[in-house]
């Protein structure tokens, strides 16, 4: 298989996961996999989430692909290939940028990462299942519109929530 090819493959894999990440984020662990989730909506001890079980059995289904892959399906290999990747990035956005659990040395920088930093807190704004807005992680929508989803959402909740977002 050609190069292009792969890395098409590579791309559509990060692509698909974050559509899929979006979708898991929203109807399961705002859903049913609450319970996992919730440790990361509020404070913790210690180094680690229930919520990190999650990341888990994503990384065990990346090792899947590159184990099949490797049996003679390589596209396989390069969609696991995209899901790491994949990993990668959303470590150093949401565990990074957003949550300083990783010994990052820098803040967001420029426009887009620091709207991605700021749809996240954004997530993070209502401390429940439901309620919250922005669910994906490597791409977010406009802030202001996020906020006006928020602040109906929580309205709604009969709540009313200060957005502190300043950065
Ligand atoms: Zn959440
Ligand atoms: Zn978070």
């Amino acid at each position: 298989m050609s190069i292009l090819l792969n890395l098409g493959i590579v791309l559509a894999a990060v692509i698909g996961m974050e559509i899929f990440a979006w979708a898991i984020h929203k109807y399961v662990m705002h859903g049913i996999g609450w319970g996992w989730h919730e440790s990361h909506h509020t404070e913790t001890d210690g180094l680690f989430e229930k919520n990190d079980l999650y990341a888990v059995v994503f990384s065990c289904i990346a090792a899947a692909c590159f184990i099949i892959g490797s049996m003679g399906h390589s596209w396989l290999w390069y969609v696991g290939l995209g899901l790491t990747l994949y990993g990668v990035l959303y470590a150093v956005v949401h565990d990074g940028l957003v949550h300083r659990r990783l010994p990052f040395p820098r803040k967001a920088r420029g426009r887009y990462m620091k709207r991605l930093v700021q749809a996240h807190r954004l997530h993070h704004a209502a401390h429940t299942k439901d309620g919250c807005v922005s669910f994906g992680f490597i791409w977010a929508q406009d802030v202001r519109k996020l906020k006006a989803e928020l602040k109906q959402n929580l309205s709604r909740q009969g709540r009313s929530h200060q957005t502190d977002i300043a950065e």
